[in-house]
């Protein structure tokens, strides 16, 4: 038998910094910068006349600090170092654009905690070639017009003809549904759990060490 972990990333692996990357918002000859959170709320997200740019999204060092930096989720880091012991690959599947800068941080930073509670390299388990960012411009004929849940659901039904079982952890009800409508019976859908609190750092260990001071260092402990 052979199975995979399919994961998002944001609100899933990490929850980044909402000021990390920035959306650059023009509006009446104004130009702003929004942090994710602020433009998850914007009232004027709906506005044709408002225009909203996305470069931050394609800026290496910005997409790779705004991973490593951000904060674990042990939680559900915990479900995939699970499976993980058991012989799956991984992968991840995000809505973010720059797929190969991703690839590249995953590859470098990506570990998992095994079953004598050592973090090890995440290596071959990583499977890159069935990594997805179904925003990356590469994708924007065969995706044109379709939503993003609608992009995951056609990457999982694709990875589910490779594997026997088929485990996909996000933390967006439309992402989870989608996946749920294709009904595949080797595809299992966990909700990720967003908040992880301090507890779970200590309980994991590591991550509260005095020591690490640096953010970045913090994603080497990532799982
Ligand atoms: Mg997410």
């Amino acid at each position: 038998m052979n199975g995979i972990v399919i994961s998002d990333i944001d609100d899933t692996l990490i929850k980044a910094d909402p000021g990390d990357i920035g959306i650059w918002k023009y509006k009446d000859g104004k130009e702003t910068r929004l942090s994710t959170e602020e433009f998850a709320k914007d009232p004027d997200k709906d506005d044709p006349t408002v225009k909203f740019d996305y470069r931050e999204f394609n800026e290496p060092k910005k997409v790779r600090d705004s991973i490593i930096n951000g904060t674990p989720l042990l939680k559900n880091l915990k479900i995939i170092d699970r499976y993980l012991n058991k012989g799956y690959d991984f992968t991840f599947l995000t809505a973010r654009g720059a797929e190969d800068i991703i690839k590249d941080v995953m590859a470098d930073f990506m570990k998992y905690r095994d079953e004598t509670g050592h973090l090890q390299q995440i290596g071959a388990k990583f499977k890159d070639t069935l990594s997805y960012a179904v925003n990356d411009e590469k994708y924007c004929e065969i995706f044109d017009g379709i939503k993003d849940f609608d992009r995951k659901a056609k990457v999982i039904k694709m990875i589910a003809e490779m594997y026997d079982d088929c485990i996909f952890l996000d933390d967006d009800t439309r992402n989870l549904v989608a996946v749920k409508r294709l009904n595949l019976p080797n595809v299992k859908v966990i909700r990720a759990m967003k908040e992880s609190t301090s507890e779970h750092h200590n309980e994991r260990g590591h991550h509260v060490d005095q020591n690490v001071s640096s953010r970045a260092h913090k994603l080497h402990q990532i799982q």
